[in-house]
């Protein structure tokens, strides 16, 4: 019998527990240790900001679906993690002990790096559904007193598509509102060119995001670097593309959004071996730790180095799929180990994204993320809108039934020629 812990719930967590439980006998144990027991799909965050989804919308109850797939659910949350002795120790002071462990813990935001950024200070956030609801309020405040609305992403961010996409979801909630013409909007972003989004592009996301902006009146500001935020008001340095100083700007504002950069989040970040320096974890081709060989991670929380040097910092995205396809080679991998057998499936770290603007949107898929690519296309049109909904209801729906994969989106997935995994093909029940 083992005991396999998941410490997070979030997109890759849960899926991370169905998989194992689909995968593992039932005489094996998963244990899943969360801060909660509800499950909030991000992806919807921009959409909760602007009113069009309340919490309950993008939620799920956890408890009563792992229940039913034997999953044994820790929502207090985990303090510390000691891998040199196998165990999660609780935030109530409990332990939950583990034979292997897969690290799910999405990031920490570090708003602190920046003087004033974030929701204790003076912008706004869409990473977590609380800052959403807070973001609501303020979009609220925005309506009736319309004035300059800065959006975007803060130096050594590593997500850059869902400030584009509540870029323009703003911009069309203000349209509706009949207040846009009073709203000067500026996108401010670490990326070197619009269209970046950490990936150096994917297809032409330059030209389409580029002419998106011109068509929606969005200014843009590149190898910007946020020096303070103070109310109303934000200092910025923009670099040319070798890193010299290109200009200073002082933007004032009524509204601002900015992503922050990520980090691990406390209880895994700083452990020798197991993380790097911004508290990332370190992981092998087949999602394993190099030092703690019965660790493996999925999700933000794993350390991928950047794409190519920038002149201001610019992280690597880690999306939707890309994660679903860690998780899937994690799975098969732990399954193997616990058959006494090396891992050997390796996840493909493809980028898929819907980047949706409320009316229309930009889709890419990026195949391996660093080019050169095999696949390497964006495309945009009031498609991608309609497919972002699609995407929410069937993601909120696999995890409130309590399923990972059902056979048709393998097989939608397989009819685009993108894989889970690179080295073993999956072959079943379909
Ligand atoms: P999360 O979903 O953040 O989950 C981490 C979990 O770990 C949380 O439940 C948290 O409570 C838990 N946790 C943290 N610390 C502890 C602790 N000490 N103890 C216990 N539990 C802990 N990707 C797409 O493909 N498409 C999109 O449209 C898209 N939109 C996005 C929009 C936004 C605003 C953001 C920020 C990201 C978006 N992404 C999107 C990227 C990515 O898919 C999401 O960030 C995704 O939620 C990451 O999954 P994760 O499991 O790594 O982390």
């Amino acid at each position: 019998m083992a005991r396999v812990a998941v410490l997070g719930a979030g997109l890759g967590g849960v899926i991370m527990a169905y998989e194992l439980r689909d995968i593992l006998g039932p005489q094996h144990e998963i244990a899943v240790v969360n801060k909660g027991s509800k499950y909030s799909f991000v992806p919807s965050n921009p959409w909760v900001a602007v009113g069009w989804r309340d919490r309950e919308a993008i939620e799920a109850d956890l408890a009563p679906v792992f229940a039913k797939r034997d999953i044994r659910l820790h929502p207090q949350g985990a303090a510390r993690l000691h891998p040199a002795e196998n165990r999660i120790e609780l935030t109530d002071g409990s332990s939950v002990d583990y034979d292997y462990l897969v690290v799910a813990t999405g990031p920490d935001l570090a708003f602190d790096e920046i003087e004033g950024l974030g929701p204790d200070g003076h912008t706004q956030s869409i990473c977590q559904v609380d800052h959403a609801l807070m973001a609501k309020q303020a979009f609220d405040r925005l309506v009736k007193a319309p004035g300059p609305v800065i959006i975007g992403a803060a130096q050594g961010a590593s997500c850059y598509g869902p400030a584009y996409e509540f870029a323009f979801v703003l911009d069309k909630a203000l349209r509706d509102a009949k207040v846009r013409d009073r709203v000067p909007m500026t996108f401010v972003t670490a990326e070197p060119y619009v269209g970046h989004l950490g990936l150096d592009g994917v297809g032409d996301t330059k030209t389409l995001l580029e002419s998106e902006m011109r068509q929606h009146h969005v200014k843009w500001i590149c190898n910007a670097k946020i020096d303070r935020v103070e109310a109303g008001r934000m200092l910025i340095s923009e670099l040319t593309d070798d890193g010299a100083p290109k200009a200073s700007h002082e933007l004032p504002f009524a509204y601002s959004m900015i992503l922050p950069a990520f980090r691990g989040v406390p209880a895994v970040r700083g452990i020798d071996g197991l993380t790097n320096p911004r508290g990332f974890i370190l992981a092998d081709k087949h999602q394993r730790n190099p030092t703690f060989r019965n660790v493996f991670s999925v999700g933000v929380c794993v350390a991928i180095p950047p794409v190519g040097k920038t002149a201001v910092p610019v992280g690597v995205p880690k999306t939707g799929f890309m994660i679903e396809s860690m998780v899937t080679a994690t799975a098969h991998n732990i399954a193997r180990l616990v058959e006494g057998r090396e891992p050997d499936a390796e996840a493909t770290w493809n980028a898929v994204c819907l980047a949706d603007f409320g009316d229309g949107g930009v889709a890419f898929v990026a195949q391996p993320q660093i080019p050169p690519r095999n696949v390497n296309w964006s495309s945009s049109g009031r498609w991608v809108h309609a497919a972002k909904i699609g995407f929410e209801r069937y993601f909120l729906r696999k995890i409130r039934i309590g399923k990972s994969e059902p056979f048709y989106e393998r097989l939608a997935l397989q009819a685009l020629g993108i894989d889970k995994l690179k080295a073993v093909k999956i072959e079943e029940e379909v």
